[in-house]
């Protein structure tokens, strides 16, 4: 199996997560009974009844211990899970297993088999071909999924605040609160018109989570980045496979950390294409080290350091 098979499992894995997280109760907040519900448990600050009652300085030490167990800690330790991630694996995240990067990619896949490029707007130097297919079967796929997935996420998101047997109930009724219609059309609006008009501009300009790994990521002395074999320059064929296979518009044989990468590996599988499995030119590092795969990293242990790549932009 190459990186793309595994990363569609991730992302695919993710966002099966992400629907069912509502569904099992390990997640979610119900605005009617105002509870925020944790692995099948409300979740409380664990206060003792009648603490208001107690002066004592035991009392005051009960409650000052409770809040911040039971409500710093937990923001502090949400508030950290992007800047941890970006310091150790970089924007892998964004790459591997963020639903809306995988719709962003979907929709760029369907845009490129209906107009020849990937956005709506212009053709990109490293737009990569189309190879066949028969348009009308993409134009219907393209039709289905700008109706089904933003519905579909609308109703998944908005089980994080409406009990989703709630909103099931009403979906079978066709008969909705206000709540419920606002919170599933608004999704699906939201989904939509990032899926068609910005796709990865938000996750470059916009996206918090994606900002803080970029930060961290490019601070980083140790996180997961993309690497190529410079010692090994001479045996690219200039195929510009790399690029293509790019849908974040980086130029990966300039070999600079670049705060858009979201080490998705597509340069390495389209490099491994065209030199041969375990010949290509890219790899994955943490910092310094060689991660994966190893095959692409023999050279790098035997000359270092490497002479820094001034490859032209092409029109
Ligand atoms: S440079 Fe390579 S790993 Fe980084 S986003 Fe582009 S294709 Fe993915
Ligand atoms: S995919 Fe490999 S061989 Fe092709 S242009 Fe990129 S680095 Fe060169």
């Amino acid at each position: 199996m190459n990186i793309t098979v595994y990363r569609r499992i991730t992302q695919i894995a993710f966002i099966l997560l992400i629907f069912l997280m509502p569904v099992l109760d390990i997640l979610r907040y119900d605005t009617a009974t105002k509870e925020l519900i944790v692995f099948g448990n409300v979740w409380s600050l664990g206060l003792k009844h009648g603490f208001y009652a107690d002066q004592s300085v035991t009392g005051s030490l009960h409650i000052a211990v409770q809040f911040f167990l039971k409500a710093i800690l937990p923001w502090i330790f949400i508030l950290s899970i992007f800047p941890i991630l970006g310091f150790l694996t970089g924007r892998f995240f964004c790459g591997w297993l963020c639903p809306e990067g995988t719709l962003f990619e979907l929709a760029d896949y369907l845009t490129l088999k209906l107009t020849g490029r990937r956005n709506f707007y212009s053709k990109k130097p490293n737009d990569p071909d189309i190879n066949g297919g028969n348009k009308a079967v993409y134009a219907v796929i393209a039709v289905l999924s700008a109706v089904v997935i933003p519905l579909v996420g609308g109703v998944a998101l908005t089980g994080y605040f409406v009990a989703p047997k709630t909103i099931w109930a009403q979906i079978v009724n066709w008969n909705f609160t206000f709540g419920v219609k606002a919170g599933i059309i608004g999704v699906a609006i939201y989904m939509l018109t990032t899926s068609i008009f910005v796709r990865h501009v938000l996750c470059r300009f916009v996206c918090a989570a994606g900002l803080m790994q970029m930060l961290f990521g490019w601070v980083s002395p140790v996180s997961l980045r993309l690497k190529m074999d410079t010692a090994r320059i001479t045996e690219c064929t200039d195929c510009r496979g790399c690029e293509k296979a790019c849908f974040m518009n980086v130029m990966p044989r300039k070999n600079k950390r670049d705060i858009s990468c979201v080490n998705c590996g597509a340069c390495i599988v389209a490099c491994n294409k065209e030199l041969g499995y375990g010949r290509g030119l890219f790899h994955y590092s943490f910092g310094e080290k060689c991660a994966s795969p190893s095959e692409n990293c023999k050279n790098l242990t035997k000359i270092p350091p490497y002479p820094a790549l001034s490859l032209t932009e092409r029109p």
